[in-house]
């Protein structure tokens, strides 16, 4: 294990304080803060290395070609693909639309059933959906028990209507609930479906091998998992990602234009269009680093141990009801909780203004707090900065709005 009061010194932003407090971060979730380590990383590489690449017959040109290249093989053995099944996008969101736009339009047809569930993030749904209304397909979801868990009877019941695909996500970002995907991919994958899985919230907090899931296209987002804004990657099988279509088109991505018809060049490349973001891809190795030296083991203790405790103590404040599993073995991330008689966001308002922040509202998960029957909810997310003094500083908040709003 390490020692989160030590992590902390690496991360510039946590030694701000607000309004003479520490800052109490507690939405990693959404995005995390970021090491000094891969600021620097990013920063060097705009001193030392910048240039296009691979269009600049020049030093600079192929540095910079060498150092995408490189975190492309980085990122793909910290997941276990080829590097040629590593595309960089700019986030979850992109590797979905890829996928729908790259795949799904070209085989998806008039009532062919695209299978999501009830706890998805809408960039695991609202794609799907503008595909079905092009293609004809319909949107299946797999329900969520009232427990927060996805219902595995009601999964098998669907996969009796043969879905094309399964999309689906690992780490829920709302309710913080681990699938089983590695079964679920299974069942999948024994109907003839294709499974893609949303990682955004997996990846940030436990091991991730794509050939143990078995899954055939996996989306995740390097600003979640300490890295930098606007670098993403979608892994997908190789044979898979040579049928399908490129979603985005134009420079860097073909192998001949003519007036009246062009060709695409080989993987990756194929999909990524247009000038990469390779200091993006830089910061994101530098992440990947900096997880490794932790090892990617502990962090999922650490994360299982604020867990434990955070479930614990927001549990105990009266007026508050967890969403989710109460096992933390079955949960990663984050917990999320209403807070009787009072809206989420004067919730996290309150919070706010005793340095503690939060996300309020439904997360980007509008069908799945509209089952649970709650309009908007309080979400706490950590990562390996957060320390039990930020989850002891949360329920002391928690009782200002006890006095606050007398509930
Ligand atoms: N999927 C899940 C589970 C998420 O938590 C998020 C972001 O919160 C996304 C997808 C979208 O990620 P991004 O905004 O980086 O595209």
């Amino acid at each position: 294990m390490f020692e989160p009061e030590e992590i902390r010194k690496d991360f510039p932003i946590l030694q701000r304080k607000i309004g003479g407090k520490e800052i109490v971060y507690l939405d990693s979730g959404a995005t995390s803060q970021k090491p000094k380590q891969v600021i620097e990383a990013i920063s060097k590489y705009y001193e030392t290395n910048n240039a296009n690449v691979h269009r600049g017959a020049h030093t600079l040109g192929d540095e910079s070609t060498q150092l995408l290249e490189e975190a492309r093989e980085t990122i793909a053995k910290w997941i276990g693909g080829k590097s040629e099944e590593v595309i960089f996008v700019r986030n979850t969101t992109e590797a979905i639309n890829l996928v729908a736009y790259g795949w799904g339009l070209d085989n998806l047809k008039k009532d062919d059933v695209i299978l999501t569930t009830e706890m998805e993030h809408h960039s695991n749904i609202v794609p799907w959906q503008e595909v079905a209304r092009r293609t004809g397909a319909k949107v299946e979801m797999v329900k969520v028990t009232s427990e927060g868990l996805l219902d595995q009877d009601n999964y098998k019941d669907k996969l009796k209507l043969k879905p094309k695909l399964v999309a689906m996500v690992q780490v829920s970002n709302a309710l913080g609930t681990i699938n089983p995907i590695v079964e679920m991919t299974k069942q999948a994958h024994k109907i003839g479906a294709l499974v893609l899985v949303d990682g955004a919230q997996a990846v940030p907090h436990m091991k991730v091998d794509v050939q143990k899931i078995g899954c055939d296209w996996y989306a995740f987002s390097g600003h979640k998992m300490l890295g930098p804004m606007g670098i993403g990657v979608l892994w997908g099988k190789k044979e898979i990602l040579n049928k399908m279509s490129p979603f985005l088109t134009g420079g860097g991505m073909i192998s001949e234009v003519y007036v009246d018809h062009s060709t695409w060049t080989e993987l990756p490349e194929k999909f990524e269009a247009g000038t990469p973001n390779v200091a993006g891809a830089v910061g994101l190795v530098s992440a990947i680093e900096y997880l490794d030296r932790l090892g990617i083991e502990n962090v999922r203790e650490h994360d299982k141990w604020l867990t434990v405790y955070g479930l614990q103590l927001i549990a105990g404040v009266e007026g508050v009801e967890i969403l989710g599993p109460r096992d933390a073995e079955l949960r990663s991330g984050s917990i999320s909780f209403t807070y009787t008689g009072v809206h989420a966001h004067d919730v996290a308002t309150v919070l706010d203004s005793q340095g503690v922040m939060v996300r309020s509202g439904y997360h980007c998960t509008m069908p799945l707090h509209n089952k649970l029957g709650v309009v908007a909810s309080v979400r706490v997310s950590f990562n390996v900065y957060t320390t039990k003094n930020d989850i002891d500083r949360l329920v002391e908040a928690l009782l200002e709005v006890k006095k606050i709003f007398g509930k």
